[in-house]
Formats: C-alpha cells, structure tokens, sequence
C-alpha cells in the first residue's frame, strides 16, 4: 500500500490509465478540428466526437443529439438554469431548487434572484431528502425550471427523482437535474426519470479536467435555451466553440469504462464503504452518519465525531485526503450549508468527515484509515474537556461558560 491515500472521490477522481490512453492520439496525429468537413484531419476528429457522444447518450439513455458538450458541470448548470430562465422569460419568473444543491446551481439561481427572479429553496428532511410534496406545493402558474440534483456530493444522498420528475411533467414545468455525483455511478435514465436536462461532468467518473455534458430534452417537449456563449455555432448553437477533442473523447472512453464495470463496482465500492462504517463507528462512540442509511451513494460515507473538531482531526491524518464540514476556505467560518440545513448543529457539522470511496480504493486503503481515525480520535478526545465533562454525565447544554 502507498501512501498517501487518495479517499476524496466527490471531489475529483484520477484518470483511469485505459482513458489516457484514448485520448493520446487525439493530441498528435489526429489533431483536427471536429468543424473541419473540407479534410480527413476534421473528419477523423468528428468521428471521434460523435463516437463519444453516443457512448454518453447511451449511459443515460438519451439520443446523442441531445447531448450539448460543455466545459464541466459548474458550466452545464448555469448554462441549464440561466439559458432556460432567459428562453422562457415570458412565461414565467420563478425558479424551484433545493438548499442543498452544489454551489454551482445555489449560486446561479442566486445570481438570476439578483435580476428579479423569484427562487423557491426547498428544505430537506434530516436525512438530507426532497419531499416530492413539497416540490408540488411551491409550484405556481409562473413556475418555469425545478432544480434538484440527482445525489448530494457531500452526504450522498439519492433523491426521488423520479417522483419529481412525474410531478413536474404533470404541471408543465421544465426539470433540470444536476446528475454529476450519479451517472456513472447508478443507473440513469433521462426519459425515465423525465428529466428534461441534466448536468454532470467528466472528471468525477475517471474521465479527464475540463469537459461536461448538458443533455437537453428533444422531445416531448424539445426543450430551448438562451446560449452564454455566442461565435461559431458549436453543439447546435447552445455553446459555441472548438470542442476540446482529446478530452471528449477521454469522457466517451470513461462513460463506457463505468457503463462496464458499474454492476461490480459498485458492490465493490459499497462493501468497502461499509467496511469503513463499521470499522470505525464499532470501535468509537459518538459518531454519527449524516445523510440517508441506504439510499446514498455507494462510496460516500459521511460522519461527525462528537467532541472533536473536523480540522484538527484532518490535520492528524495527514496522509489520507478526506474532506471537513468546515468551510476553511471561507473568510466566515461557517459550517457545511449542507449538513445546516439537515438540522446538524453547528458543533457536529464542524466535526463531519466526508469519505469518498472510488474505482481505485482498496481493502488496505480501508483498514488503514479506520486504525488511524480511531488512533486520530481517541488523541483529539482525550484532550478534549468537553468529552471528559460528556462522560462523567454532564449535559453540555445546560453548562453556564463563563466567557459568556
Ligand atoms: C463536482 C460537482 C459539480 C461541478 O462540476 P465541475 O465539472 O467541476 O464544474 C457540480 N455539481 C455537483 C453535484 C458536483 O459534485
């Protein structure tokens, strides 16, 4: 086993050497422009293109016209919710989404509210899930776009798209659903779900940086967009510009890979990630699972540790790349908005770790981790006065702090 141990697979994944591999050509010898139709250099690229678009198609069981490359997921969402609100402007102005989506949907429905859209933020229950009534009830005759997403990147919860997607077609709202943190990973099925577009990205399903996808709906009904980027006329006029060959055709290669292996690997991943569960909350007390039991993503794993701070416990287990609850990054020091709005206190959404399992995690990996999490916590608890005064039977709550 080698050191350090990659367990941060929501954030980004490696790239799977067999999806090197088919990109390789694509920087050298055959280095066309897929918009060259004069020449065998643009032909080649183009039949690269179109071979990657229908892989992808096909995963989500979608048309390969449907399929509109962009530059990841962050893109495929602003380009979902800004191009539809813009389209259909004069029917309506108010949007439905959840407050626990990615950033990427949360901040371009924030951006459209700043130019007078009306945005709905559903809550979610304490399992971090959608109530499909709930998406019913906020829907109003100027309702125009539902956004919610398929699994939560940080607790891996699955919601109920499929009832959302019933609902939305019973009331003629179009339903966008970021998909990034499940296709490739559970099946999807665009028409199935009645999806009417759906984001999701290469570079979390071992595929390369740089390159997403947005599928938008031709039919039943064909869906319309306001492109946010104009020049040339790429990709059936909603993103124009020189489509990144190499990196297209590493995502057809990926998509196939998972479309494969997807049956195994996600028993695989699962047991491992059960693995870890056990391991560490059979040794440990006062941890405690954020996120739905069993309707979660296979490799996500998502725990806070009573009495000990997410931070500092990262930084006792250097070697292992995990996540924190803990918003370090930002100047405020608030906790995940994510686990807030499952009703986490602010104290155990800032000991949550999050754990991503992938294609390359091993048993090793596993075993590894678990020893060091309870070395790692048991240190951090024994200089904790919290835990101490926890154990010998006092309620926290009602201690008077002197700082106060
Ligand atoms: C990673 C992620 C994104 C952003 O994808 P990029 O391709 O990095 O822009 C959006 N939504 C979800 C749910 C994600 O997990």
């Amino acid at each position: 086993m080698k050191l350090p141990i990659y367990m941060d697979n929501h954030s980004t994944t490696s790239c799977d050497p067999r999806v090197v591999d088919a990109m390789l050509p694509f920087f050298t010898e055959k280095f066309g422009n897929s918009a060259s139709r004069n020449h065998s250099f643009g032909w080649e690229a183009e039949e690269a293109v179109d071979q990657a678009r229908r892989r992808i198609a096909k995963l989500i069981h979608a048309d390969a016209k449907e399929i509109v490359f962009t530059s990841g997921a962050t893109e495929s969402d602003n380009l979902a919710l800004k191009g539809v609100v813009e389209m259909y402007k004069e029917k309506g102005d108010h949007v439905i989404t959840s407050s626990t989506e990615h950033r990427a949907v949360i901040d371009a429905a924030k951006s459209l509210e700043k130019k007078g859209v009306r945005v709905t933020y559903l809550p979610v229950d304490k399992t971090g899930m959608i109530n499909p009534d709930d998406v019913r009830a906020a829907i109003t005759d100027k309702t125009i776009l539902i956004s919610i997403m398929l699994a939560s990147n940080e607790i891996g919860t699955i919601h109920p798209i499929q009832e959302i997607g019933k609902i939305a077609k019973e009331k003629g709202v179009l339903f966008h659903c970021d998909a990034t943190q499940g296709v490739g990973k559970i099946p999807v099925n665009a028409s199935e779900m009645g999806i009417d577009l759906m984001s999701f990205t290469s570079h979390k399903i071992y595929g390369p940086k740089g390159i997403g996808a947005l599928y938008v709906r031709r039919k039943a009904p064909r869906v319309r967009l306001v492109p946010m980027i104009d020049g040339g006329g790429h990709e059936r006029g909603m993103r124009s510009g020189t489509l990144p060959v190499p990196l297209i055709a590493g995502f057809g290669k990926a998509v196939e890979l998972c479309e494969q292996e997807m049956p195994t690997e996600s028993v695989r991943i699962q047991g491992l990630r059960d693995r870890l569960q056990a391991g560490i909350t059979d040794a440990l007390e006062a941890v405690y699972l954020n996120g739905h039991p069993t309707e979660r993503l296979p490799g996500n794993l998502n725990l806070s540790f009573a009495y000990v701070e997410g931070e500092a416990l990262l930084m006792g287990v250097k070697e292992i790349a995990l996540s924190s609850g803990s918003a370090c990054t930002s100047a405020t020091l608030e906790p995940s908005y994510v686990l807030r709005a499952l009703g986490v206190g602010s104290d155990l959404a800032h000991s949550s770790i999050r754990f991503g399992l992938g294609r390359f995690s091993t048993p090793e990996e596993v075993d590894y981790t678990i020893d060091r999490m309870i070395k790692a916590v048991n240190h951090l608890r024994e200089m904790s006065p919290l835990y101490e005064m926890a154990k010998e039977g006092i309620d926290l709550k009602t201690v008077q702090w002197a700082a106060h």
